[in-house]
This record gives C-alpha cells, sequence and structure tokens, in this order.
C-alpha cells in the first residue's frame, strides 16, 4: 500500500518479509536525517552557538514527539540504543535492588533481550528467577502466572507481543494483578510498537521498551518509557558526560531523570529520526495499519493452511503481523534457502526465543513478518515460491 514511501523497496525487486527484524525507512526518514546532518548537526545539552541550540531544540522536540506517541510525559522517556538496552538499564539497576528472598517473574515466550538480562540479575543478586508458560495456543497461561506471582516478586518482565507467536499478550490484567502483589511490570514493545497503538497510561505499566528500527525509524535508537517515579527509583546505568549534576573527588550527584539515564554523546541525530518516524506511522493512522496487517497476516495463514504438513508455533491463529511455522520434518533453513533463490527476505532460526520454540517441541522455524508496505502480492510471491521450493525438497515428480 505504501511501497512506493521506501526507496529500497520501490528500486529492488525484493519481497521483504522480515519487518520483525528489522523495518525499511520510509523517504521522509532518510531525508530528515540527511538534512539535519547538513544543517543543524553539533552535539546537544553542550553548546551555546545557534547550531547547538538548534540541535538540541530537535532532540528535546524528538522526545517530545515520542512521548506523545505512547501517551507518556517527556520526562518519562530516556534515549537508549535500543530495546536490548533499554531492558538491561532496568534489569541491571534491579540488579543492585534485589535481596535473596525476592522473585523475578519472567514469560516463557521471550525474546533472549527479556530474558537473559532478569536471569543475569537474579543469578548476581540471589533473587529467585521464575518462568511462566503459555497454553499449547500461545497464549499466556494465566493460571500458572497467578501461582508463580507472590508478594515475593518485585519484578515481571513480559512482551507485548512475542516475536515467535505474533499474538498481543494481556499486558493490562497483567500488569493489574503485578501491582496488587506489589509487584511492578516491564513490558517489551520491541514488536507491538509498530503494529498496534500503545496508551502506557492505559496500560498501567511501569516500564515499556521498544526500538526506533522496528518502527520504520533508524538503528541505533530505542526508548525507555517509566513512570517518573520507577525511573527515579532506579540507580543510574552508565556514567559519563551530561549525566551528573555535580563532580568532586569524593562524590558525584546526578542529573534528574531521563538524563541520567543518558551519559555520553546520545544517539541524537537517530532520535531526529525516529520522530520523523513516528510521525509518519501517526499521519496514516495505526487503526489504518492495524486492520491493513490484521488483513493481510489472516490471508496469509489462510494460504499457509493450504500446504501440507504446515504446523504453526502456538495454535492461535489470532496472529499479527507474523507467523512461524514449520513444515513436517524438512530443514527451516532448506526453505529459506530456496525461497532466498526468488529473492523472498523471511527469517530462519530460534528468533533469540529459544525456549518458546523447546515449548512447542522445535529448535527452530520459519517466519514471516509483515509491514505497512506489504500487500497481497507479496504473500502471492512467497507462496508461489515456498510451493515450487516444497516440491523440489521433496523430491516431487
Ligand atoms: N524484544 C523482542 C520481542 C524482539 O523481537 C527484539 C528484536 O527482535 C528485541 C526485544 C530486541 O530488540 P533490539 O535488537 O532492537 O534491541
Amino acid at each position: 500500500m505504501f511501497r512506493q514511501d521506501f526507496p529500497l523497496l520501490s528500486n529492488e525487486s525484493v519481497v521483504y518479509l522480515d519487518t520483525a527484524a528489522s523495518a525499511q525507512k520510509p523517504e521522509i526518514v532518510l531525508r530528515e536525517m540527511d538534512t539535519f546532518y547538513r544543517t543543524s548537526y553539533a552535539n546537544v545539552h553542550r553548546g551555546q552557538c545557534a547550531l547547538a541550540s538548534r540541535s538540541t531544540a530537535a532532540y528535546e522536540s524528538a522526545r517530545e514527539t515520542v512521548a506523545r506517541f505512547i501517551q507518556a510525559s517527556p520526562d518519562e522517556i530516556v534515549f537508549t540504543k535500543g530495546a536490548t538496552e533499554s531492558i538491561n538499564l532496568v534489569a541491571a539497576g534491579y540488579a543492585q535492588t534485589l535481596r535473596p528472598g525476592d522473585e523475578v517473574l519472567v514469560c516463557v515466550a521471550e525474546h533472549h533481550a527479556n530474558f537473559v538480562p532478569w536471569q543475569q540479575a537474579c543469578l548476581r543478586s540471589g533473587a529467585l528467577f521464575n518462568v511462566f508458560n503459555v497454553l499449547p495456543t500461545g497464549e499466556i497461561d494465566m493460571n500458572d502466572f497467578r501461582e508463580k506471582l507472590s508478594d515475593r516478586t518485585k519484578i515481571v518482565a513480559v512482551a507485548h507481543m512475542s516475536n515467535v507467536l505474533g499474538l498481543l499478550n494481556p499486558v493490562r490484567e497483567l500488569t493489574e494483578l503485578a501491582h496488587r502483589v506489589g509487584a511492578k511490570i516491564l513490558v517489551d514493545g520491541a514488536q507491538s510498537i509498530a503494529h498496534t497503538s500503545v496508551d502506557v497510561r492505559d496500560l498501567d505499566c511501569d516500564f515499556f521498551a521498544f526500538s526506533g528500527h522496528k518502527l520504520y525509524g533508524p538503528t541505533g535508537v530505542g526508548i525507555l518509557y517509566g513512570k517518573k517515579s520507577c525511573l527515579e527509583s532506579l540507580p543510574p546505568y552508565q556514567f559519563g558526560g551530561d549525566m551528573i549534576r555535580h563532580v568532586a573527588v569524593d562524590k558525584t550527584t546526578f542529573a534528574d531523570v531521563p538524563v541520567r539515564f543518558e551519559a555520553g554523546t546520545t544517539p541524537f541525530v537517530e532520535a531526529v529520526g525516529l520522530a520523523k518516524a513516528v510521525e509518519y506511522v501517526e499521519a496514516i493512522g495505526m487503526r489504518q495499519i492495524e486492520v491493513h496487517e490484521k488483513e493481510l497476516t489472516h490471508y496469509l495463514i489462510d494460504r499457509l493452511r493450504t500446504v501440507p504438513d504446515v504446523t504453526f508455533v502456538g495454535d492461535s491463529l489470532n496472529k499479527r503481523g507474523l507467523v512461524s511455522f514449520n513444515v513436517g520434518d524438512i530443514h527451516p533453513s532448506d526453505i529459506a534457502f530456496a525461497l532466498a533463490q526468488d529473492h523472498i527476505c523471511v527469517r530462519v532460526g530460534h528468533h533469540c526465543a529459544m525456549l518458546i520454540h523447546h515449548r512447542f517441541g522445535r529448535d527452530i522455524s520459519l517466519r514471516v513478518s509483515l509491514g505497512l508496505y506489504n500487500d497481497r502480492n507479496d504473500i502471492d510471491a512467497f507462496m508461489r515460491s515456498l510451493k515450487k521450493s516444497l516440491s523440489l525438497l521433496r523430491g516431487d515428480k
């Protein structure tokens, strides 16, 4: 629908079905960053000259744009280098405050970025690392969650949308349950942010993390939203320029949040690019994107169901924007290699989520993921290539 907005997709005869790994960039984001480098570039928060003022104003305006996009306030928005760093920032803080007897509760379906930092925080602090399960549908097993949640739980970490299952998790309900026992909740929004409206006030989550590059923005920039009181109670993550208030030999005091978490030169040009990507998505309208992607995901699933021996990772077909599957015992890498010959880009592997694959008795899967620029022609091209590849791999006459 919007393919013409994306120079790479307009110029290359590629069928790009790997948006869950990273989204392509619209012309206006590329132009915004190019113009910024050419006309407004100087380090932020540091200089008195007009360039530095322009640069700082653009950076702080990007913070406001991101805040508006998720219904937060600007002082609750920390610029990081991506969702992984956002989560590590919070987990590193908790590693210092957790004590033996405390518990951390994480979903089995998490991307390693929202699993390993918590596991390591528990190893360091002596807290118990607890994992709740999903049902055969791929939906969260709420009974297991309720059983494992207790007044010892200090923080729950869960994805808004799994990058393997493609299901939206009931974050509001999980948050309410977590808050009832006094636990905080971190929501990994790396996948959901480009596919559904996010309102952190409505979700009531304590932290929300995402990356710019999955939202049609540049690489190297991400967001950590935190309720102001939650950010204020976290120790600083990294130390250096800009994040201090006063430095003396015997003691350093730190700047207020969110700058306290932005040590060193920040990815400010990328932040400006991300704000442009947000404006691009807002101009199309998240509602329109959701309708388009839902329709296309159903079309993809219907077509895949016509292929003998296809099994989806997670039985629920209520998926959004991505579908992970296997075809009998054919190695997914062989299929992906064959698809690549027809310039079809999909993802093969464990998608940085080994445990959810093991939960469904697999090591790896093929993943097709969609963006606002995909249409039925892309799915049809993929299906033609898939059927041809399977026929070759099965040695059909
Ligand atoms: N969480 C989820 C659900 C993801 O899908 C990803 C990336 O694929 C991440 C976290 C990590 O994002 P990044 O590599 O941009 O930090």
